[in-house]
């Protein structure tokens, strides 16, 4: 008897070694299934977050004189008359240039861009409201959607430089640091003709990295990070688009500057958040109003 009894516990603890070598063999191959994009995306951290980092106050240096932008402005807006309303502060926030400006404002960025399944969806909803954005391109999808790049800006959006491959720029060096940012700046300029004049960091991550401080001065480019992270990145299932729609209207204040992506989740929740934000007497400032505050 004492022998089975044996015989069975040895059984039972070789059947749940194997068990857990399986399952954590399941776990690992789940992981590695995970796309590139997925899992750098669950790295870009809400502004909530970042707000708190040290990469955020090192921007004001960056900023270029306002004069310049401003001209480029001009130049980027095809008018003469293109008047400055607002600023980007040192936490990406959008402020009036007149403090005594009582309209509430927010200014939409859409990142990871143009993938083309929501592209027009977003842009059509964009239209419904007359409401312009920031397209905050990479050139691995940008190459393969070119037609879309044009779509954007020809229905009055500006397209910015989000990075070739998404890379965080913190770790990569001069050459690597060059294609990801000069390759997609060429890109947009083949396309529509104008070089971007806004550059977002993939992650919101560039303080380590002096050649890309560098590319941004000598590009006359103004890094944008963001202020409000509307999650979609976190929530992804586009059933679950309303979760989006709560957390900017739990969060949004006047001069958000309201980062989303190119996803499915978000082109479900973008009527909503329009409708709310409209509803609750917001505008949408013109990104070519904005410059980055000296
Ligand atoms: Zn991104």
């Amino acid at each position: 008897m004492a022998q089975l009894i044996r015989t069975f516990i040895l059984v039972f603890f070789i059947s749940a070694l194997l068990l857990g070598c399986s399952s954590n063999q399941v776990n690992e191959d789940l992981t590695t299934a995970i796309p590139k994009e997925s899992s750098e995306k669950l790295q870009e951290k809400p502004a909530n977050t970042y707000l708190n980092e040290t990469e955020n106050t090192d921007a004001v240096d960056e900023h270029l004189d306002s004069s310049k932008v401003e001209q480029s402005n001009t130049e980027q807006s095809g008018t003469t008359n293109q008047k400055i309303k607002y600023y980007v502060n040192r936490n990406y926030f959008i402020k009036p240039v007149n403090p005594d400006d009582p309209n509430k404002v927010v200014l939409l960025t859409f990142d990871d861009t143009p993938r083309g399944e929501n592209t027009v969806r977003i842009l059509n909803i964009l239209d419904k409201y007359q409401a312009k954005a920031i397209f905050f391109i990479n050139g691995h999808y940008a190459v393969k959607n070119k037609e879309l790049v044009k779509e954007i800006y020809n229905r009055g959006h500006i397209i910015g430089n989000h990075a070739w491959w998404h890379e965080n720029l913190n770790y990569l060096n001069e050459e690597d640091t060059k294609n990801e940012i000069i390759k997609v700046s060429d890109l947009v300029e083949e396309i529509t003709g104008e070089r971007p004049k806004y550059f977002r960091p993939p992650n919101g991550a560039l303080a380590k990295n002096p050649y890309a401080k560098e590319i941004l001065a000598n590009e006359q480019m103004q890094r944008m990070n963001w202020s409000l992270g509307s999650r979609d990145w976190e929530i992804v299932k586009p059933e679950l688009a309303e979760k989006v729609v709560e957390e900017i209207k739990n969060n949004v204040i006047s001069g958000s500057n309201i980062l989303m992506h190119d996803i499915e989740i978000t082109a479900n929740a973008l009527d909503k958040i329009l409708a709310f934000l409209v509803e609750e007497g917001y505008t949408f400032v013109l990104p070519t109003e904005v410059i980055i505050e000296n």
